[in-house]
């Protein structure tokens, strides 16, 4: 297609959108009916399952503890029978390898029955363990030719689902993918051993706390997901947005974001009944998905569940995205889940919002009205300080990555600095601690005038919301929004709970030797340990704005890191006493980690060299070429006009030729710079990251920019790409 066609043709597809399926009626079936009808639930296993098969169960989700093997038969079977009735033919295992995809192979139940029919068939050891082989996924060497081997294991603490598709239905069980020597090869296992460890360290604390029958402890996540949805037409218009998820291209439309007139706005038709879609499909899933709404750039918005054990909600969160996309679809829409597809307007996080508790216990991380007197509370809550401040560099390791690199810091994100927000209530208690060893007095919220007499007083929260901090108390929970929107939230939880774990351990231990049992004890010794800790690692503590240049400089002489890109933070994770860590409490092994630190160097490079490969195709053989015909016509203007004996201004005719020379020189640069073709793998992934910051990325930066003016010099009808304009305000 030639000039602005594309452009064209896209917006009439707009214009003259037709929904494509029948519309939902939630009147016929209320979400009530709808939620979790394609999951194998506790419900679905109690009606189905012997009594005692069902306990077993229930004893290996609520108690961790190992399932018997003996009875994975009698599961399969009924929960092939449960399928069958679901109209599944085939069984998937579905894992998620260390790339952050779902990634899933399928096998049919049929087995032939040596008379020319076929039976179903589904074993217990079919549901237990899988081997995919899956050998192309990226193992960072932890999977040698010989040993080859890659494993899928039942998870029998994420309910087994049935995937829908207009030509018939899958059953899917999430599994754990791991090699044959037993290491990891993926996200969910070391998550499922850090909610472990997690447990056991909380229990030693709860116990110091008198605690008698405390029950699992488990870490809960509710993940906040921000995405862009534009039309599907722009998208396949856009090289750049298929190949990279971004736009390499595009200069800033004269309206931006800067009305935040999109901010809660009123959902646009179309999105909204792909929203809601998207949630219904998702409650057959059984993901709670509670809140939506427009977020800040044009054309964002954000979905979040309700939160849940923090093994499902990941799980549920991969899935979330995968609807995200397919529902998108059906709209007509594309789903952009890039944390910068456009530059210029507010990238998309994933908040990882994140508490520990039991339901012996509740939520530990809930401080009550009068968080001063909740000695146990600020224990777990000085063990949260204590962590983030000791392991700052993992968690910005664990957020690292080519797409983040754009977010972060970036004045809507917030810094690279990893700091926490505590409130004013939680900060002043804190601060009370440090000064007098103890804590008096609680901040108390009081109530709000609005000054409207048919407003009843409304009670304040305790503590304000700090927008800009990268790992925020908000209420009984922690939020941590360095997340980026595309990434898996294995990497996050794990870290969290793994520092956590060390933290309690450590608590414990302090504990345990001060008060040798004496709970009369306990008291004089907390708050030896609170004020100690926060004598420690209060320097974490920031509830100022993260986005000024004043906390950088403050941070700085804080001690605190200020890793700013991928390529300096990933180290974190195979520094010793990161390896230590994660040694100890049997998370991560040393070879683990230091696969996963070759392999996200690896996609790092593979990211970036997409984009440079997709920079130089765009720039040569689409902008050039249309810059050139501009050029031409102007040039034939000017040569009309002077045969014709007028006058012809040539600034502009200039100012093209100009950038044109210049986009000659900056794709030439950059062709130096272009990776090789072919081949798997990169040799050493750390070096090749380096170096592609180092000469990749301003190459990739600087033919951009030529780019970018010549688009608003260029006549619009040889223009070839969408316009930011276009596809975010154009829905
Ligand atoms: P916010 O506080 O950000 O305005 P919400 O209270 O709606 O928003 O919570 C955002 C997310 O945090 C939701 O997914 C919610 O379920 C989750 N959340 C709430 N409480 C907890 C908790 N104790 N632990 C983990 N996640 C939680
Ligand atoms: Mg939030």
């Amino acid at each position: 297609m030639s000039g602005s066609e594309a452009r064209l043709k896209a917006i009439s597809a707009v214009n003259s959108y037709q929904p494509l399926s029948a519309p939902l009626n939630f009147a016929e079936t209320s979400i009530g009916e709808l939620f979790g009808t394609n999951v194998f639930s506790l419900k679905v296993m109690k009606d189905r399952l012997p009594k005692s098969v069902f306990k077993a169960v229930v004893k290996t989700i609520d108690a961790a503890e190992p399932l018997d093997a003996s009875v994975a038969d009698t599961v399969a079977s009924a929960m092939k029978d449960w399928a069958i009735e679901k109209g599944a033919t085939h069984y998937a295992h579905v894992f998620y390898p260390l790339t952050g995809i779902t990634a899933e192979k399928h096998d049919s139940f049929l087995v032939p029955d040596g008379q020319g029919g076929a039976l179903s068939e589904f074993t217990g050891g079919q549901l237990i363990q899988g081997e995919p082989d899956a050998s192309s996924f990226p193992s960072g060497g932890i999977r040698a030719t010989f040993e080859a081997r890659g494993y899928t294991a039942w998870d029998v603490t994420s309910p087994a689902y049935i995937l829908e598709n207009p030509n018939g239905t899958t059953l899917v069980i999430p599994t754990a993918f791991f090699s044959w020597t037993g290491e990891a090869l993926d996200k969910k296992t070391p998550l499922l051993r850090s909610m472990k460890a997690l447990n056991t360290q909380a229990q030693r604390v709860l116990k110091v706390f008198g605690a008698k029958n405390a029950t699992l402890v488990t870490a809960s996540c509710g993940p906040e997901q921000e995405y862009f949805l534009i039309d599907r037409n722009f998208y396949f218009a856009r090289p750049d947005l298929i190949a990279t998820g971004r736009t390499l291209f595009g200069a800033p439309p004269p309206k931006g974001q800067e009305f935040a007139d999109q901010y809660f706005g009123a959902i646009p038709d179309r999105v909204l009944a792909c929203m809601l879609e998207t949630e219904r499909e998702l409650f057959k899933l059984g993901v709670p998905v509670k809140t939506r709404h427009n977020e800040v750039a044009p054309s964002q918005y954000e979905i979040a569940p309700i939160y849940e054990n923090a093994n499902v909600a990941a799980d549920h969160q991969q899935l979330t995205m995968l609807t995200l996309k397919k529902v998108a679809e059906k709209y007509g829409l594309c789903c952009l889940l890039h944390e910068k597809p456009f530059a210029g307007v507010n990238g998309s996080g994933k908040h990882c919002n994140w508490s520990l508790g039991n339901s012996t216990h509740g939520n530990l991380l809930d401080p009550g009205k009068t968080p001063h007197e909740n000695m146990q509370f600020l224990v777990f809550c000085a063990a949260v300080i204590r962590a983030v401040h000791k392991h700052a560099k993992l968690l910005r390791a664990v957020v690292a990555h080519a797409g983040n690199d754009h977010r972060l810091g970036a004045n809507e994100a917030p810094p690279a600095i990893i700091s926490i927000f505590l409130g004013d209530q939680l900060a002043d208690v804190f601060e009370q601690i440090k000064k007098s060893g103890s804590a008096a007095t609680s901040k108390q919220p009081g109530l709000m005038n609005v000054g409207v007499d048919t407003l009843p007083p409304l009670p304040k929260d305790a503590g304000d919301r700090n927008r800009t901090s990268p790992f925020a108390f908000t209420g009984n929970k922690f939020e941590f929004r360095a997340v980026g929107s595309n990434q898996s939230l294995s990497g996050p939880l794990v870290a969290l709970n793994t520092i956590m774990t060390e933290s309690l351990d450590y608590i414990a231990t302090e504990l345990e030797k001060a008060t040798g049992g004496d709970t009369s004890k306990l008291a004089g010794a907390v708050q030896v340990l609170l004020k100690q800790i926060i004598n420690d690692h209060g320097a974490v503590i920031f509830n100022g704005d993260g986005y000024s240049q004043e906390w950088q400089d403050e941070a700085a002489k804080r001690g605190l890191p200020n890793l700013k890109q991928t390529i300096d933070s990933l180290t974190a994770i195979t520094e010793k006493p990161v390896i230590d860590m994660f040694e100890k409490y049997k998370v991560l092994s040393e070879r683990e980690l230091k696969s996963r630190e070759e392999i996200y160097f690896e996609q790092y490079v593979l990211t970036l060299n997409v984009e440079a490969k997709m920079t130089h195709e765009i720039a040569k053989t689409v902008i050039y070429p249309h810059a050139v015909r501009y050029q031409s016509e102007l040039a034939a203007a000017a040569a009309n006009c002077k045969a014709a004996g007028v006058g012809f201004d040539a600034t502009i005719l200039g100012k093209v030729t100009d950038l044109i020379k210049s986009l000659v020189d900056k794709i030439g640069a950059l062709e130096h710079v272009l990776p090789g073709h072919g081949g798997h793998g990169v040799a050493n992934p750390k070096e090749a990251a380096g170096n592609c910051y180092k000469n990749m990325k301003p190459a990739i930066i600087a033919v951009r920019e030529v780019v970018d003016e010549l688009e608003t010099v260029v006549a619009d009808d040889y223009w070839p790409l969408p316009t930011y304009q276009e596809m975010l305000f154009i829905k």
